[in-house]
């Protein structure tokens, strides 16, 4: 936005505040490492393999109405959960697992008489072990307290059922069992599960007990507001059965179920049992051990490191707030597990406190040989290039062994210290307590450059309006950002290794664009910033003709931006993803829709008449509304959809596993809510969309065309209106 502006005066002014722009200014450009691990193929034994030749295909009964873990699609395919997870089994070691669908019944009397070689979707009954094994469990699904959005009757537990309306499917023992227990709650028998549901859309019961198979049914009925309340009981594991004369057939589904990749079994399962609204928490794949671990612990304690803005601080009031907080929220919920903070005033002290075991957790902790005697690590779920700032007069760095000869500072006990004084050795190091200190001792000379990420080093610098220090070069070393878990618990290690590898980059996403624009934003003091980029801007431009001057030095200064850029994956004003990381997910959905069938739609949205908002009333109330109008989406949007500001007014969604109509829908509640909100103008605004879903193997720029059409048709019908490709 800023660059917006000097384009205005001078173009020339322009190219140097680019330059610096993306020097000091520095972008979250944040990378996280790619979560998904590639999938090894399973090495079967010759008495496996030998099986397989003689056993070409090996059929699974199921019933035909357990949807969504199968469902019989108009052509004659099996689609759901298990057709999805026997399909990466099949792919992972060669097998060919099929699913025959029929009557329950008529499934266990086949299974008993080898008609068939086993069945799908069951629980563990030791009276089926004389003619079945049963795998290992492929999912767990959890009785869960289903009520109306929103909650009207606030219940949060059984307990608050007392005088309240219950409704159960007729038939279902164990429900019916389950709801007499509950004291006070008056019972109503719904016919079918449609009817179930529909009784507490409506208002007529309170509640019912379901599972992500109820929430499905919900979503097909149209009625996606229903709303998980609370968790009922312990999961239950469900696994395959087979035949118990064929051993190796168990062997090789089992190690098929071990192989597939935890983010990708989190897709599968993310694809199937999908509330538009509410998604229920995703389920991890933990073992008894584990959860029982979890039930036992009342909280964890975790260590954090308490001036480390943005990714994390303990505020004046003790609260962790930061992109790692926002990660360790969404952590805890997922394990379902308190986190108690213990405070400390320095990175140094969390980290000693680790290493006394006086904490369970680190919130953020790079792997170094030293911490291994102490500390586990769970894989990184955030990757962050390293930078030197040093004052505004110094030259770019371009290596570090160039300025071997300085002192630098960086934060005490941090997995830096360990690893710059391994690989070069000669290195003066001083250690501070957090970057504002590290910056200040390179402005007033006590220190050559303080490392840090660019995160930090941007956040600190605009924060305390350090404008003498700049960015002057980029390490080759980043930090890895892990868990660390106490070294000698390795089942709370296991557990939050699931836990990590279970985050998508658009949640790690939205925690980092939350905290790196949105908040430097809101304290930006807009005048002062006018003055240091004009400063910046002469300061720039002298360096700018020194350099051409003296070396070709610039060309790869140039370079060395233009790279930092393209690594910048937030729009700077509102926060949201830029073009570029719409690309980048955008290419991995297509993938993701073309393999697995599914839907994907486009949300195109453009500000009606906004330039007589800047026009009327300046350009910083206009960048106002921009920030409110992206903020009203994200949170409108599930945590699979993706907010991407495409341009100055308009916006784009992208909404995966999700249909024309329902895409449609979404739009118009969009629509309906820009224009009741109040952006703080002084009147309401509107804004016009056009909708687009994905067609087989259409290109990016094909589908974007589509919707922008049918943008361009929503305003020449009159703005304020949604229409579709
Ligand atoms: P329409 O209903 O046809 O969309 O009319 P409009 O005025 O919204 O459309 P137009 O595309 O003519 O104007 C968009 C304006 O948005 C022009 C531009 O100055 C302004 N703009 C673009 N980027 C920014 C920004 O970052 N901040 C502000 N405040 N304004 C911006
Ligand atoms: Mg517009
Ligand atoms: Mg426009």
């Amino acid at each position: 936005m800023h660059m917006q502006r000097h384009s205005r005066r001078s173009p020339c002014l322009l190219a140097v505040a680019a330059l610096l722009c993306a020097s000091l200014m520095l972008p979250a450009q944040l990378l996280w490492a790619d979560s998904a691990e590639p999938n090894t193929k399973v090495v079967l034994t010759d008495a496996e393999q030998a099986f397989l030749r003689q056993h070409p295909s090996i059929r699974l009964g199921t019933d035909a109405s357990w949807e969504p873990y199968v469902i019989a699609a108009a052509d004659g395919s099996i689609l759901g959960y298990d057709a999805d997870i026997l399909e990466r089994v099949n792919a992972l070691t060669g097998a060919n697992f099929e699913l025959v669908l029929g009557r329950w019944n008529d499934m266990l009397e086949a299974a008993r008489e080898r008609r068939i070689d086993g069945l799908s979707s069951s629980v563990v009954h030791d009276e089926r072990r004389d003619y079945l094994n049963f795998s290992t469990p492929y999912i767990s699904s959890r009785k869960m307290l289903l009520v109306a959005g929103g909650n009207p009757a606030n219940i949060r537990s059984t307990q608050d059922l007392a005088g309240k309306t219950l409704v159960i499917q007729r038939g279902n023992l164990a429900d019916e069992k389950l709801a007499r227990s509950v004291a006070g709650a008056k019972l109503m028998l719904g016919d079918g599960i449609e009817d179930t549901i529909l009784a507490v859309d409506r208002g007529e019961a309170d509640a019912t007990f379901g599972n992500g198979a109820t929430l499905f049914a919900a979503n097909r009925l149209d009625l996606p507001s229903l709303e998980v309340a609370t968790g009922l009981g312990e999961p239950m594991d469900q696994v395959f059965s087979v035949r118990n004369d064929w051993p190796e057939a168990l062997s090789i589904l089992n190690k098929g179920l071990a192989a597939i990749a935890q983010d990708e079994r989190l897709s599968i399962q993310r694809r199937w049992f999908l509330n538009t609204r509410n998604d229920p928490e995703p389920l991890l794949a933990l073992n008894a051990e584990e959860r029982s671990y979890l039930l036992n612990r009342d909280h964890l304690r975790l260590c954090v490191d308490p001036q480390w803005m943005p990714y994390e601080q303990l505020d004046d009031d003790g609260h962790y707030r930061g992109i790692i907080a926002d990660i360790h929220d969404a952590l805890a919920k997922r394990l379902n597990i308190r986190l108690e903070i213990l405070p400390t005033a320095t990175w140094a002290e969390s980290l000693q406190a680790a290493r006394e075991h006086r904490c369970d957790l680190l919130s953020a902790a790079v792997e170094t040989p030293k911490r291994l005697s102490f500390l586990s690590f769970t894989p990184a779920f955030l990757d962050v290039p390293l930078v030197v700032a040093t004052r505004q007069e110094q030259p770019f760095i371009d290596s570090i062994l160039d300025v071997s000869d300085k002192t630098f500072a960086m934060i005490r006990h941090h997995a830096l210290e360990e690893i710059f004084r391994r690989r070069y050795p000669g290195i003066q190091l001083i250690e501070v307590e957090n970057p504002r200190t590290g910056l200040e001792a390179v402005r007033e000379g006590r220190v050559f450059g303080f490392i840090d990420t660019s995160v930090t080093i941007g956040y600190a610098m605009r924060k305390y309006q350090l404008i003498d220090v700049k960015i002057a070069g980029k390490l080759e070393e980043r930090y890895a950002l892990t868990v660390g878990v106490r070294g000698d618990d390795p089942l709370l290690l296991s557990i939050y290794r699931k836990a990590v590898e279970s985050l998508s980059t658009q949640e790690v996403d939205q925690a980092v664009s939350r905290w790196t624009s949105m908040e430097t934003v809101k304290e930006l003091d807009r005048p002062l910033l006018f003055k240091i980029f004009g400063a910046l801007g002469v300061i720039g431009l002298l360096l700018f003709y020194r350099d051409r001057v003296m070396s070709g030095y610039n060309r790869r200064l140039q370079e060395a931006n233009r790279q930092l850029e393209v690594l910048s994956t937030t729009d700077q004003l509102t926060g949201v993803a830029n073009r570029h990381k719409f690309v980048e997910i955008m290419t991995q959905e297509i993938v993701r829709a073309e393999r697995y069938k599914s839907a994907l739609s486009v949300i195109i949205a453009d500000v009606d008449h906004f330039k007589t908002i800047n026009d009327s009333l300046g350009h910083d109330a206009g960048d106002r509304v921009l920030i409110a109008f992206a903020q009203l989406f994200v949170h409108k949007s599930r945590s699979c959809d993706l907010v991407v500001r495409w341009g100055g007014e308009e916006f784009l969604m992208l909404c995966p596993q999700t249909d024309l109509e329902s895409a449609t829908q979404l739009a118009e509640l969009l629509r309906q809510r820009v224009a009741e909100s109040d952006f703080g103008i002084g009147r309401p605004i509107t804004s016009s969309f056009g909708v687009a879903q994905y067609r087989a193997s259409e290109d990016i720029n094909k589908l974007i065309t589509r919707a922008d059409s049918a943008l361009y048709r929503a305003k020449a019908q009159g703005r304020d209106r949604v229409c579709t490709a």
